[in-house]
């Protein structure tokens, strides 16, 4: 394994007493893009503030490229670290022109070295057009595009974006994210994105990094994340879950919507957490009532109840079923998951 572009290393940060970010452990590797997901409050700035140096530690490490940046009593200060910063509103000087913003940090470089590097900037993020232009005359995603062509001018190890999407239009959204994100990825630097929206965590990560009252609760694929929460707190930071209690007999786990196998859990009480896509329609199923069904455009969102439980599920197909009437139905196993009580 190459040493990872950064490590975070049990890192912890109290205000006032009151636990920001705790024990918090990730590993970042060139050329990947990591998401950092979890709900608002839950201590996503405040890390990315501590891997740029904006904040010191109270107890961990932080390295980036094997160098030792952060730790109790050591704060390299964020010019230092090799790490470049996107802020959400994208924060460029409204009175640079785009190729002087881009060429804002190179100060150290001579004219011509300088010029270089802004010209390849310019190519990799297709800003040669913009060059003489001011800020405020660029359009949201232009906007981003010098910010994020500015942060990686010094060739940073790290790249850090807080919510970088979040102030683009819905419609812009998805091509610039996309177009964004091929062109980092063409860098190969070491990418941090914070977010608070799973899909799009999911949509654009190569690793995820789920995170919860200051901790960090899972790191691994989109898929794995999803498929495989080490918690129900996990699972529900990626999407809709039902949890309901199970009795597990003889390897398989018995709920009031079917049986799922569950080869390695004692017999016994536990939980399973449910996906809203976890129901289908079987007709080897059980019985279960349709309370209500509604239009979810991709999907039907169908209330069921079976032995006084009630679920909602999501199900697509040709067969919709009718409120009123009753449907054998069953449940995935790949988007159920188990957890012991
Ligand atoms: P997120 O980015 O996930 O929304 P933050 O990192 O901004 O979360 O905040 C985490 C917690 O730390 C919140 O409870 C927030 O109120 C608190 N917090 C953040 N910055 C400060 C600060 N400078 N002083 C005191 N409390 C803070």
């Amino acid at each position: 394994m190459p040493v990872p572009s950064l490590t975070v290393r049990g890192v912890s940060r109290n205000y006032e007493k009151r636990s920001a970010v705790a024990n918090a452990t990730l590993t970042l590797q060139a050329g990947r893009i990591t998401c950092l997901l979890g709900p608002s409050g839950c201590g996503k700035s405040t890390l990315l503030r501590l891997i740029a140096g904006l904040e010191p530690v109270d107890d961990g490490e932080i390295e980036i490229g094997g160098t030792l940046m952060s730790a109790r009593g050591i704060n390299v200060p964020p010019e230092n670290r090799s790490i470049g910063l996107v802020f959400q509103d994208f924060a460029l000087f409204p009175h640079l022109s785009v190729e002087d913003n881009m060429g804002f940090g190179l100060k150290t470089l001579s004219p011509s070295e300088r010029q270089e590097r802004v010209t390849t900037l310019s190519a990799q993020f297709h800003l040669e057009t913009l060059a003489g232009k001011w800020p405020h005359t660029l359009s949201g995603g232009e906007q981003q595009r010098v910010a994020i062509a500015r942060a990686l001018a010094r060739s940073p190890s790290v790249l850090l974006l807080d919510e970088p999407f979040s102030g683009l239009d819905g419609h812009l959204r998805a091509n610039v994210r996309k177009s964004v994100l091929a062109d980092l990825r063409a860098t190969g630097t070491a990418v941090l994105i914070v977010t608070h929206d799973p899909e799009e965590a999911m949509l654009i990560a190569d690793e995820l990094a789920l995170m919860a009252d200051g901790r960090i609760l899972q790191t691994g694929s989109p898929q794995e994340c999803y498929l495989r929460p080490v918690s129900i707190d996990a699972a529900r930071l990626l999407g809709e879950a039902t949890v309901l209690p199970v009795r597990i007999s003889g390897g398989v786990a018995h709920t009031p919507f079917g049986g799922i196998p569950a080869p390695d859990m004692p017999d016994g009480q536990a939980k399973a957490m449910i996906r809203s896509e976890a129901l289908r329609l079987d007709e080897a199923g059980v019985l279960a009532e349709v309370l209500e069904v509604r239009f979810g455009g991709a999907f039907q969102i169908v209330t069921l109840a079976s032995q006084d439980v009630v679920i909602t599920a999501h199900m697509t197909g040709s067969l919709v079923p009718e409120a009123g009437t009753k449907v054998n139905v069953s449940l995935n196993p790949a988007r159920t998951v188990l957890y012991p009580n």
